[in-house]
C-alpha cells in the first residue's frame, strides 16, 4: 500500500496507473476508522475491475463549526493504515492542513446549494458545507478519480456534494454505499469512540426511532411520528435533541403525508453528552 503525504506525488503515480488502464475510486475520509467506512472501501473494490481505490485521512478543520469537537476528534493513523491495507486498498493520501491549503484555511469555493444549504444540518451547524464543498473540490481535484464514494450515513452531505460535482460538471461518478451500523441497531461513526459504554447504550435511541418508524410508519402521519419521537427522546435527559424530520428524500422538505413523496428518508441529530451524533433511514 503506498502512502503519500504530498499531491504531486500522489498525482504522479495515479497518472502511471490510469495509462496502465486502472480506473481510480475515492473514498475520501477524516479517517478513526470502522467497518463503515471499510464498507466504502469493499465498494469501491468490487465495483469495477481494474480499480485503485484511494483512500484519504485528512481532519479538515474548515468544516468544523464547534472548535471543540474539530480539537477532540479521534486521530488513529497507525489502526487506520492497518485496516486499509486489511481491506485491499492501494494508495492513501495523508496530506497536512498545509498541503489542503497552502494559502490558509479558505472557504472560497461557492456553490449554490439553495435550500439543501439552509435545512437540517446546515441550519445546526452553520458553516458546515462550505468547509465540505471546499475540501471535497479540492481533494477531487487533487484525485480527480473516476468513481467516489460516500456513505448514506451523511445523507445531506452526499446531495451536497452531488450538487457540487454537478455545479463544476467534474467527471466523476458518486457511488452512495448502505450505512453501516453495529448490532444494535446504532449508526458506526468516528464519533462513537468518544461515547461512553452507558452514552452508547443511549445513542441505540436514535436509530430506534428510525426503525420504528420505517416499519410502522403507515400507522401515523409524518408530523405524528416527529412528535412521538421527541416525546419518547424527553424520557432520556442526557440526549439533547436537535432534530427529527421526515422529508422528500430528493429535496429533503418536510413532507406532511405520505401521499407527499415516492421517497420519504427520516434524519435525525442529537448530543449525547458532548457527543453529537446524526442518522438517517430510508422508510420507502
Ligand atoms: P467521515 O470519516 O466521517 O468523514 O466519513 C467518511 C465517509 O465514510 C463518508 O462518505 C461517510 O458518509 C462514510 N461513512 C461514515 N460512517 C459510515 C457508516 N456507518 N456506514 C457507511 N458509510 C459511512
Amino acid at each position: 500500500m503506498k502512502v503519500f503525504t504530498t499531491a504531486v506525488e500522489l498525482r504522479h503515480y495515479l497518472e502511471e496507473q490510469r495509462t496502465l488502464g486502472k480506473k481510480i475510486g475515492f473514498v475520501p475520509t477524516m479517517g478513526a476508522l470502522h467497518d463503515g467506512h471499510i464498507s466504502l472501501v469493499q465498494q469501491c473494490l468490487s465495483t469495477v475491475e481494474d480499480m485503485v481505490c484511494v483512500a484519504s485521512i485528512f481532519v479538515n478543520p474548515t468544516q468544523f463549526n464547534d472548535k471543540k469537537d474539530y480539537e477532540k476528534y479521534p486521530i488513529t493513523i497507525d489502526q487506520d493504515l492497518e485496516m486499509l491495507l486489511k481491506a485491499g486498498c492501494e494508495v492513501v493520501f495523508l496530506p497536512s492542513v498545509d498541503e489542503i491549503y497552502p494559502n490558509g484555511l479558505q472557504t472560497d469555493i461557492a456553490v449554490d446549494l439553495g435550500f439543501l444549504g439552509t435545512t437540517l444540518e446546515a441550519a445546526h451547524r452553520p458553516g458546515h458545507f462550505q468547509g465540505v464543498v471546499q475540501v471535497v473540490k479540492i481533494l477531487l481535484d487533487k484525485v480527480q478519480p473516476d468513481f467516489l464514494f460516500l456513505g448514506q450515513k451523511d445523507y445531506q452531505q452526499c446531495m451536497v456534494i452531488t450538487r457540487l460535482v454537478e455545479a463544476f460538471n467534474m467527471p466523476v461518478e458518486i457511488v452512495i454505499c448502505p450505512t453501516k451500523r453495529e448490532v444494535s441497531g446504532l449508526a458506526m461513526s468516528s464519533r462513537n469512540r468518544r461515547l461512553s459504554d452507558q452514552e452508547t447504550a443511549l445513542a441505540t435511541n436514535l436509530s430506534k426511532i428510525l426503525f420504528e418508524i420505517k416499519k410502522n410508519y403507515k400507522r401515523e402521519m409524518p408530523k405524528e411520528w416527529v412528535v412521538y419521537g421527541i416525546q419518547f427522546l424527553k424520557g432520556f435527559p442526557e440526549i439533547s435533541l436537535e432534530y427529527l424530520s421526515v422529508v422528500d428524500g430528493k429535496t429533503l422538505q418536510e413532507i406532511q403525508d405520505w401521499q407527499d413523496t415516492k421517497n420519504a428518508v427520516a434524519l435525525i441529530a442529537a448530543k449525547i453528552g458532548t457527543v453529537r451524533l446524526i442518522d438517517n433511514l430510508t422508510i420507502y
